[in-house]
């Protein structure tokens, strides 16, 4: 890159609103490092029902073939239910057959990793929102090609804005 287009970018980086999920600079679909939202536990409690506290922040798990979200095929984000950050894309959601909401990709940088000792017989990859820490669910490798992710979320965790609603605020 030229260098005086370089040192542009670089500024145009700068200018950004630290809370803008995406945003474009020179021309390039850039993610910008989003800063954690910590939140104590009661104030969520009070903003979330019973069962979406349960999962994200006790990380249950939700009864299959229960979400209204399963049968949500239009274009639209699915942002996280605590702290409203876009999570996932319409367009990378599948019928997985599972009962649980399905996708091949969280939007690059939206969603944290541990590695789950829970169940004895198998180690998991748990996955959460990155700015909240709720838990959504767990990454298998046996999803459709060409990237073979299954992204196996509660849908209690999730809500959905169908395309050409505005994205809600991020929580604070
Ligand atoms: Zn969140």
């Amino acid at each position: 890159m030229h260098r005086r287009k370089l040192i542009q970018s670089m500024a145009a980086l700068a200018a950004l609103p630290l809370a803008a999920p995406f945003a474009r600079a020179a021309g390039q679909l850039v993610s910008v490092v989003i800063p954690p939202l910590r939140k104590p536990a009661d104030a969520w409690r009070k903003l979330l029902s019973p069962m979406a506290y349960a999962v994200l922040f006790e990380e249950a798990t939700e009864r299959a073939f229960t979400s209204p979200l399963l049968n949500e095929h239009r274009e639209g984000t699915f942002v996280c239910a605590a702290c409203l950050l876009p999570l996932f894309d319409a367009r990378t959601k599948f019928e997985s057959g599972t009962g649980w909401p399905s996708f091949t990709r969280c939007i690059p940088g939206h969603c944290g990793f541990k590695v789950d000792h829970r169940l004895a017989f198998e180690t998991r990859t748990e996955y959460h929102c990155v700015r909240c820490g709720g838990h959504q669910g767990h990454v298998f490798d046996d999803g459709p090609p060409p990237l073979g992710k299954r992204w196996c979320n509660n849908g209690v965790a999730l809500q959905f804005v169908p395309h050409g609603q505005p994205l809600p605020a991020w929580r604070i």
